[in-house]
């Protein structure tokens, strides 16, 4: 960790942006490295300016990874946009009774798009979608077994805690038994979705039928007890509240200091086309830049904050370098439409590795390959970009 440059600069950094003596006080405390309460957190969010809560962030960040900006060459595969469920804020799910309209992948299907990446550079794929009434639990350990039979260095992150509960009580097991069971398949690691927003009020109007914040946060417990890693969302920027988010933001942090299983947090903007909440106006880039500094902040004990980049747009992720992000997701290959298909600007969602690490040292940071769990693979400070674009290697 990158030691504080001096007293004088943090009381520099503190006079240049702050004269509130409870801001003032919520900054010593964060140059400290000391936890922030909740209370603080939502003062942060009501009061803060976003130059006071971007420096802090930026303070935060920078003392845990520098300028480093991660990333990695990885893929989606979507089984199915076919959902049980119906959200209101979900543009991609269809009901059983509109599969026609929808998309349904069979195992052969799911093996071709893992086989197109045959001697390209990928270190992940990402498997999130529906939750189909007819995928079921053995359904999926078919399909890891392929995945790691035909590939074995190919890091499996898949899942949701909304797809794994559905599963697990449709197999009748526990959730100790089913994390098992897809763990020895090949599940390597868990990624954050279906996390929305905690708060049960909330929940109740935006996604009442699915799994709760407790089963949620149970689902990655039991991860985590079995040595595996995962990441946490938060849905913001639609009816949720400030103290909402805090609330959400605090669960986390308890089940992290509980287990230490979290790599990364990931906050999601809500977009609203083509949902049952449309009506609700999108975020601001203010506010999105406002929440990923409270989130570094709040975060403590989190060591990655990850701007996803398809959902936000490329512009906006690299602000979010400068406010508390460390990291943008990867490569994709146009392989999702969870976000394209709720009116994101990145319609077709893909970066070769020239123009993530051209996006990253625009803005003077240090792009950094990564695998899932965040051992590097690649620093890229000093690769030249001219010679990357020519060669097929990076592009
Ligand atoms: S958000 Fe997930 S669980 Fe909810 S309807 Fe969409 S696909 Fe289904």
């Amino acid at each position: 960790m990158k030691p504080l440059e001096s007293i004088n600069e943090k009381i520099k950094l503190l006079d240049e942006n702050q004269a509130d003596p409870v801001l003032r006080s919520i900054g010593e405390k964060v140059l400290n490295r000391e936890r922030i309460l909740n209370e603080e957190g939502l003062i942060l969010f009501e009061k803060a300016s976003l130059s006071f809560s971007g420096a802090l962030a930026n303070f935060v960040r920078e003392s845990l990874h520098g300028n480093k900006t991660y990333f990695n060459r990885n893929f989606h595969i979507e089984p199915t946009n076919v959902c049980v469920f119906s959200c209101a804020f979900c543009s991609y799910s269809r009901l059983y009774a509109h599969r026609d309209e929808g998309w349904e992948l069979s195992i052969e299907q799911m093996m071709d798009l893992v086989k197109k990446y045959d001697g390209k550079p990928v270190t992940e794929v990402h498997i999130v979608g529906g939750v189909h009434p007819k995928m079921n639990l053995y359904f999926f350990v078919e399909l890891l077994q392929k995945i790691k039979a035909h590939r074995p260095d190919l890091h499996v992150k898949g899942f949701t805690a909304v797809e794994l509960d559905y599963m697990f009580r449709k197999a009748k097991l526990s959730v100790a038994e089913g994390m098992k069971i897809l763990h020895e398949a090949g599940l390597d690691s868990l990624p954050g979705g279906g996390a929305e927003i905690f708060d049960e009020e909330i929940r109740k109007q935006i996604c009442e039928d699915k799994v709760d914040a407790a089963g949620w946060l149970d689902i990655h417990r039991h991860a985590h007890l079995l040595g595996m890693h995962s990441n946490a969302t938060m849905l913001y920027g639609h009816i949720e509240n400030y103290a909402h988010r805090v609330d959400h933001m605090d669960r986390l942090r308890k089940l992290q200091d509980e287990t230490g299983g979290f790599n990364t947090f990931i906050p999601l903007k809500f977009r609203n086309k083509g949902n049952d909440m449309s009506h609700v106006a999108e975020s601001s880039v203010v506010e999105d830049m406002k929440l990923y500094a409270v989130s570094r902040l709040f975060m403590d004990n989190f060591p990655h904050i990850k701007a996803y980049w398809p959902m936000l747009g490329r512009q906006s992720a690299q602000l979010t370098l400068s406010f508390g992000v460390n990291d943008l997701d990867g490569t994709i290959d146009d392989s999702t439409k969870i976000y394209s298909m709720a009116g994101s600007e990145e319609q077709h969602p893909s970066l070769s590795t020239t123009e993530l690490v051209a996006l990253i040292k625009q803005v003077k940071r240090e792009p950094v390959e990564r695998d899932t769990l965040y051992r590097e693979i690649r620093n890229y400070k000093d690769m030249d970009l001219a010679a990357m674009a020519l060669s097929p290697l990076y592009n």
